[in-house]
């Protein structure tokens, strides 16, 4: 059975706040209650289907997941809503939580493992039909489903400096300040200035960068249930010339690093730079232990970099959990660390936590 509520991560020393949320912003935003496993059989179809009478964007019912996570892996969801407008999606997260639905926001879930049996529930997914923006002086208002590559595009044709770390990311403008995503050592919290979101009552609230509290690879809005829609971006004026060659050379050590064939999540551990100083990053450690290579059913460990996991085709949930758990327990035995993930996993009620708490 999974577990609910806070986790504390004794090996990592982590707090994870996914099912439970922050102290400082839960007053705002309230906790998300932890869903009983009882729900897990069923299906949310017949309430559901109400909404097909409704205004809230594009309804796919019964849609493969898979279809839309980058490692390719996961079964239907009762319903995948792609709301066009914020009253689409205020009127989705209120007609959830009024039904006692689980809900999963996702972007383009590049960061998520979602298991084979699906979700039973809503998963609301902000992409193109809510991606646009505008540039103003030195500030971009962007909307939550714009693809981070596509916005540092514009950002560096605009004069404008400080989304180059993210010019490789392949997610969403919502699931990067989710995350507090970036890369070199920082995170898009550096530049966000403010934070709209729905929250989990389908209100509409504005967030400053404080009240989000993001640190590394985190923010006060992980685990609260609220839906990012829209940030705006400070940014600095420098030639979009230097601006684009600090682009093109991460995108170069990108292609040079990265594996890019085969369907994966990005980096599947985290990296601290606690970790960077005592053991090394987590692809050179999962190296050392001689894992490279090391395949459970179809998933395998990227001979090109060992924080990727690979779908080789047709990997299960399963398959990547157990060749998580095998990563982390050889690590433990040789290299005496214990590795924590930054992918999350879903479980079949929506609820999710970092891979490796799932990976037993
Ligand atoms: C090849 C590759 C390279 C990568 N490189 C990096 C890197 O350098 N640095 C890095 O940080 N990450 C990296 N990633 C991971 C991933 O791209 C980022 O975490 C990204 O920010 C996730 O965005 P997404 O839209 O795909 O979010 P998803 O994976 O869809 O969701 C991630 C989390 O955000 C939540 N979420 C998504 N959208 C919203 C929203 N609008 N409102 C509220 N919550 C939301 C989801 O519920 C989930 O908890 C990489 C991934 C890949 C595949």
């Amino acid at each position: 059975m999974l577990r609910t509520g806070f986790y504390l991560s004794s090996d990592c020393g982590i707090l994870y706040p996914e099912l439970s949320g922050p102290a400082n912003l839960n007053s705002e935003l309230k906790l998300i209650e932890p869903m009983s496993v009882s729900v897990l059989k069923n299906s949310y179809r017949v309430q559901l289907a109400e909404l097909a009478g409704q205004q809230v964007g594009r309804l796919l019912f019964n849609e493969p997941l898979a279809a839309h996570t980058s490692w390719q892996i996961g079964g239907p969801a009762d319903l995948l809503v792609e709301p066009t407008s914020v009253a689409h999606v205020a009127a989705v997260v209120g007609f959830v939580r009024r039904h006692g639905i689980p809900l999963l926001v996702i972007g383009q879930g590049t960061n998520l493992l979602f298991d084979d049996a699906g979700m039973r529930g809503v998963v609301l997914r902000l992409g193109d039909n809510l991606s646009g923006s505008e540039i103003s002086g030195n500030r971009i208002l962007a909307e939550a489903g714009a693809w981070v590559p596509g916005l540092a595009r514009r950002a560096m044709q605009a004069g404008l400096a400080g989304l180059e770390h993210t010019i490789g990311i392949p997610g969403t403008l919502g699931g990067l300040v989710l995350m507090n995503g970036g890369s070199q050592r920082r995170g898009i919290g550096d530049n966000v200035r403010r934070v709209w979101v729905v929250d989990r009552e389908g209100r509409e609230r504005t967030l400053t960068r404080e009240d989000c509290h993001f640190s590394y690879r985190h923010s006060a809005l992980q685990g609260t249930g609220a839906v990012v829609v829209k940030a705006e971006l400070e940014l600095e004026r420098r030639e979009p010339k230097q601006i684009r060659r600090a682009m093109l050379e991460d995108l170069r050590e990108r292609r040079r690093k990265f594996p890019r064939k085969q369907p994966n999540c990005g980096s599947v551990f985290l990296s601290t730079s606690a970790m960077h100083a005592s053991v090394g990053p987590p692809g050179k450690i999962i190296e050392e232990a001689g894992l490279k290579g090391t395949r459970i059913g179809q998933a395998e460990v990227s001979p090109q970099h060992a924080n990727f996991i690979l779908n080789l085709g047709g990997a299960t949930s399963q398959d990547v959990l157990s060749l998580i758990a095998h990563i982390r327990r050889v690590v433990f035995e040789r290299i005496g660390f214990d590795l924590c993930c930054e992918v999350r996993y879903v479980n079949t009620v929506g609820e999710l936590m970092p891979a490796h708490l799932a990976s037993g």
